[in-house]
């Protein structure tokens, strides 16, 4: 099964997409951390999607798809996969359709009032994992793998606002492509525990 988890900056698809790939055994690829290890290295790839990064746009389509078309023809894609952060606009899709089959698109809806908060609390950790400030009670260490947490340089409120933009404009449309696709499902992330939306992605899942 290859699935899309579609959702605003903030929804919780990366603390979803940690659970799926768990649960399901399905591949998790993160076009947000293929891009920040880019950074983190150094590469050309990686100091060009950084101007767009650190601006809340998103990184051109000609480098991000490439990326994508690559990674889906390792080994390892093989037995399934789930994108999280691709596609983020209509040209991504129509390109992704070229080179993938997708079963599945997964939208997460969030209240927009929710996320300034959960994205400036956001904390993270190098392995994958997210936490929130409010339920760190000081710690400062990941409780999985014990790496030193840290706060992403986009998740502060003037590129968030940029981010919420760009995915109201070019990433939202593709709820209605993938509905016309007979594909999406959705799912609401609201005040609930992620374990309460994993719940609902469940019950999707193993239909
Ligand atoms: P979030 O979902 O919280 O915004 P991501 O880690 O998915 O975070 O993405 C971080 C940034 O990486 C985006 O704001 C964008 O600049 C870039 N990026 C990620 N995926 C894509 C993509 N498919 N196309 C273009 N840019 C992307
Ligand atoms: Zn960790």
């Amino acid at each position: 099964m290859n699935i899309i988890l579609l959702g605003a900056p903030g929804a919780g698809k990366g603390t979803q997409a940690s659970k799926i790939a768990e649960n399901y055994k399905l591949l998790h690829i993160s076009t947000g951390d293929i891009f920040r290890a880019n950074i983190k290295g150094g590469t050309e790839i990686g100091k060009l999607a950084k101007s767009y990064i650190d601006a809340g746009k998103l990184v051109p389509d000609e480098v991000t798809c490439k990326i994508v078309e690559d990674r889906l023809t390792w080994d390892d894609a093989k037995h399934g996969y789930m994108l999280d952060g691709f596609p983020r606009n209509l040209y991504q899709a129509q390109q992704l359709d070229k080179f993938a089959n997708i079963d599945l698109c997964l939208n997460i809806n969030v209240d927009e009032a929710l996320l300034m908060d959960r994205i400036c609390g956001r904390r993270v950790c190098s392995c994958g994992e997210s936490y929130h400030v409010s339920t760190l009670n000081g710690a400062t260490t990941c409780a999985k793998c014990g790496s030193e947490l840290y706060q992403r340089a986009d998740d502060n409120p003037d590129t968030v606002k940029a981010r919420l933009e760009t995915y109201n404009t070019q990433t939202a449309p593709l709820i209605d492509y993938y509905k016309s696709q007979g594909k999406l499902a959705s799912v609401t992330s609201g005040k609930g525990s992620p374990d309460e939306v994993f719940e609902q992605i469940r019950k999707i899942l193993d239909k």
